[in-house]
């Protein structure tokens, strides 16, 4: 089945690029998906993929929502890297504002990246003893209520 009306969320700034309110510099476009490039990029070229249907972030997507977007960014990606030459990517997805999100309809990053680039990986720190089991545990348990 194919839909091609989206209930455009109040105030989204995404809804209004798919709704074509708004302009974007479309990358790829199907029935479900959109891909665009990011207004103020990483590099040239970071794109984004989004989802038609107006959802907030990973947690509530549905199965084929998910799978759909992730074959876009497949897709997508590769595209991206061979476009402007990059020596890698990093596929990034900001959930909520504790991790950096600002747009709140979900959204993949696409971002190229190369060799002496400069960008950092984000800090990392090592667990005490007891720790990573501890934290495995409390995971485990949350898998097994879904
Ligand atoms: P977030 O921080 O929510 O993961 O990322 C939101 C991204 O959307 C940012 O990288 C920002 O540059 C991009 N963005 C915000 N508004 C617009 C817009 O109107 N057009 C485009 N193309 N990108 C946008
Ligand atoms: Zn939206």
């Amino acid at each position: 089945m194919t839909h091609t009306t989206h209930e455009a969320h109040n105030d989204c700034i995404f809804c209004k690029i798919i709704a074509g309110q708004v302009p974007a510099l479309k990358v790829y476009e199907d029935d479900s998906v959109l891909a665009f490039l990011d207004i103020k990029p990483n590099h040239p070229g970071h794109t984004l993929v989004i989802p038609k249907d107006h959802i907030e972030n990973i947690y509530g997507m549905p199965d084929e929502t998910l799978c759909r977007i992730t074959m876009v960014v497949r897709k997508v990606a590769l595209a991206v890297k061979n476009g402007v030459d990059a020596d890698g990517l990093n596929i990034i997805m900001n959930n909520e504002s504790a991790a950096g999100q600002e747009v709140f309809h979900a959204h993949i990053h696409i971002i190229p990246r190369y060799n002496e680039d400069g960008f950092k990986h984000w800090p990392h720190q090592t667990y005490v003893q007891g720790q990573a089991e501890e934290v495995l545990e409390k995971i485990r348990t949350e898998i097994q209520t879904q």
